[in-house]
């Protein structure tokens, strides 16, 4: 069935105005009165079915459990499609399916599963417009970020990795490795076909087979990936796709015939499946949550900064792991610094998220907006000073204005536990010194920013932030070559690049 206009014309308006319910000081800066035309992106060229069966085995699979659940479009609230909600016996069929394409695949010459890989490449970019529609339909993320974030970078992932498929040999000076067998890769809701291709690309180049389950709120690309995999001429049971739930994930993590698992989520999940797995014998690496400290010193171009800023913690609706939350300001430049900050805020379009001008779409789910809306009264509650922009919030669906914190203490919940949303803690700090004790003084370690036009600055400040990755007069940069992942509570191993390639190989 091909999306009906209902699904995409009950669109939320693009809005600036009034000030939503419970909103913090009034803006002082004028709006002015430019006003933006609708510039919708087309959905007739994307099909959803109404229900979804599991794929396994290369073929679509009713769920043995017999349940489905509906998937929404966070944006409008209104159903897309229903999809499988795999149990343990399902888990069981998919894992089995790549038990079976494993001895077969991981002896293909590389140079062949690298064929395969840049097929799947193209085909992703072939149909991007597709899966950028899709993702943004069943995630809330605005087009202008699905169609040129999301869609090319998984198509550069499969391209990256497709590359080293016949080149293992050389990679590591400790020898060749061995695939290790069926993976079982566990992904969050807020890059859904991003963190699939993080993990099914460097799976599939190094010899393993993988069962995939996605996100309950976000299976569709996932859905449309399986099709791109038979279109693609992978073999059967190479990939695995299983949707459901967090019971349907734990049935994956807990089958004895996986080699590892790969899982992106949440800290409070991946502690609990790696006290699953202790003592398994299974291999495991976890990517977990964040709290970013972004740090600006006086001398950095402050408007540049500003826009980095913007980018680290509004990107995504601040559905990001290393969204840059906590905002390090030099004491002497806090004044005008916030006084842009907010002017810019100010001009952020909340909104559709299929029209290509917005920048700050739906957010996901009911529960992560209820969740965001607790952590931002426990903000006002613990005495900081909340600032939100001018903006009014369409009827339906789950919206959340962006937000900033001023007046923070770094004991408070804002300035240390990760919102997920559009949420800014701004703290300050005199010296170099502070910054760095402010910013280390998290749980997590998955990334940090620095601005400054001092290079030995920006050197002494990374050496010294314990963040996997560190920015430094820029934010959310990312490339398929390049490494990412965490210390402490936001987990271990790495995703791209070739320390990402050994994760799935073992050289004993
Ligand atoms: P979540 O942990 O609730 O869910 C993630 C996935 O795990 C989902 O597919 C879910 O169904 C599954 N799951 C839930 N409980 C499970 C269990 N007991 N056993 C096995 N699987 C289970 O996280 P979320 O709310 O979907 O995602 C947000 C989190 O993900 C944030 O904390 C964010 O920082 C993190 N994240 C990290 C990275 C990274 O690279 N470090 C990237 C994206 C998101």
């Amino acid at each position: 069935m091909a999306t009906s206009p209902p699904k995409s014309s009950a669109r939320p308006e693009a809005v600036q105005g009034n000030p939503p319910a419970g909103a913090g000081t009034p803006l002082d800066f004028p709006l002015g009165d430019f006003v933006y035309a609708a510039a919708p992106e087309a959905t007739d060229h994307v099909v959803i079915a109404d229900r979804y069966d599991l794929f396994i085995g290369g073929r679509k699979t009713p769920p043995l459990s017999g349940r489905h659940l509906p998937t929404l479009n966070p944006a409008t609230e209104e159903p897309l499609a229903e999809v499988a909600d795999g149990g343990a016996a399902d888990v069981d069929r998919a894992v089995q399916a790549a038990l079976a394409a494993y001895p077969r695949w991981s002896r293909l010459p590389g140079s062949h599963r690298g064929r395969h890989l840049f097929r799947i490449a193209r085909i992703v970019q072939e149909r991007a417009r597709e899966l950028a529609v899709l993702e943004t339909l069943n995630g809330g993320k605005p087009i202008r970020e699905s169609r040129d974030f999301d869609v090319p970078t998984a198509a550069q992932h499969f391209f990256y990795h497709a590359g080293w498929a016949d080149k293992l040999e050389f990679a590591f000076a400790n020898g060749r490795g061995r695939s290790l067998g069926v993976v079982g890769a566990i992904i969050p809701w807020n890059f859904p076909l991003l963190m699939l291709a993080w993990k099914i690309a460097p799976a599939l180049a190094t010899g393993n087979t993988v069962v995939l389950k996605p996100a309950e709120t976000t299976p569709l690309t996932a859905l449309l990936f399986a099709e791109i995999c038979s279109q693609a001429g992978l073999p059967d049971g190479v990939v695995n796709i299983v949707t459901g739930g967090p019971e349907t994930g734990a049935a994956l993590v807990r089958h004895p015939g996986l080699a590892k698992v790969a899982f992106t989520g949440s800290t409070a999940v991946g502690k609990e499946i790696q006290r699953t797995l202790a003592g398994s014998g299974k291999r495991l690496s976890l990517e977990l949550g964040g709290k970013a400290a972004h740090v600006v010193f006086d001398d950095a171009p402050l408007d540049q900064a500003v826009e980095g800023v913007v980018n680290g913690i509004f990107f995504n609706q601040g559905h990001v792991c290393c969204a840059g939350s906590r905002l390090l300001l030099q004491e002497s430049i806090a004044e005008p610094f916030l006084r842009r900050l907010k002017l810019r805020m100010s001009r952020l379009r909340l909104g559709d998220p299929l029209d290509k001008n917005t920048d700050i779409g739906a957010i996901n789910s009911k529960p992560q907006l209820e969740k965001i809306r607790e952590l931002v009264a426990s903000g006002v509650a613990e005495g900081s000073h909340i600032y939100q922009p001018r903006c009014a919030l369409p009827e339906r669906g789950y919206w959340f204005p962006p937000t900033l914190f001023t007046g923070v203490a770094p004991a408070h919940r804002i300035a240390r536990e990760e919102i997920f949303g559009p949420v800014l803690a701004v703290l300050t700090f005199r010296t170099a010194a502070e910054a760095v004790a402010r910013a280390n003084n998290t749980r997590y370690g998955l990334s940090a920013g620095v601005w400054t036009t001092k290079g030995s600055r920006i050197l002494w400040m990374s050496e010294r932030m314990r963040a996997g990755v560190v920015w430094a007069n820029t934010y959310n940069q990312f490339d398929a070559a390049s490494p990412f992942g965490g210390f402490a509570e936001s987990g271990f191993g790495r995703e791209g690049g070739i320390q990402g390639l050994r994760e799935y190989l073992e050289f004993a």
